[in-house]
């Protein structure tokens, strides 16, 4: 994806209030980021673990979300798998829920989903990270086409949050 700047970050978050966008926490090394291999830049509020956050770019628009992860009762004995890159990471996958824009936001709606844990679903696909022994099934899709399904889940979940 294209470099963003914090600026266009901030800018571009669809399921928050434009204060919560200012407050919130943007990586300070977007400039060290490896955005030619990202499908979507995703970090964790290091000052408030339940935070999450994704950016990516959907028809030139950058366009982010702000997500929520509840701390599991139960930690789950089996590995589950990412709904966004299909991989089971060592690290896990954690359920994020995103308050939907507008109106139905408002009313309190969401939407969840299983990501990564570390939000690393681009470096998993391209190998650029470990995701542990077992944690890609195979498959017969060539890098190309596993970015396209990612990208297309990716958009997809950003869809069920704004329409
Ligand atoms: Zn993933």
């Amino acid at each position: 994806m294209t470099p963003l700047t914090e600026q266009d970050i901030r800018a571009a978050f669809v399921n928050c209030t434009k204060g919560e966008a200012k407050r919130l926490t943007v990586p300070r090394d977007l400039a060290d980021r490896p955005w030619d291999d990202l499908d979507y830049l995703g970090w964790r509020d290091p000052q408030a673990p339940d935070r999450a956050y994704l950016v990516t770019v959907l028809d030139g628009r950058p366009t982010a979300l702000a997500l929520r992860c509840p701390t599991p009762a139960v930690r789950q004995p089996r590995r589950n798998m990412c709904t966004m890159c299909l991989t089971a990471p060592a690290g896990g996958v954690s359920l994020m829920v995103a308050r939907r824009a507008g109106k139905a936001g408002q009313q309190g709606n969401s939407v969840g989903t299983y990501l990564c844990s570390d939000l690393a679903c681009s470096l998993y696909l391209r190998g650029k990270k470990d995701a542990g022994a077992g944690a890609r099934m195979h498959e017969s899709l060539t890098l190309e086409e596993k970015i396209q399904r990612t990208v297309t889940n990716l958009r997809g979940f950003i869809t069920t949050v704004t329409e």
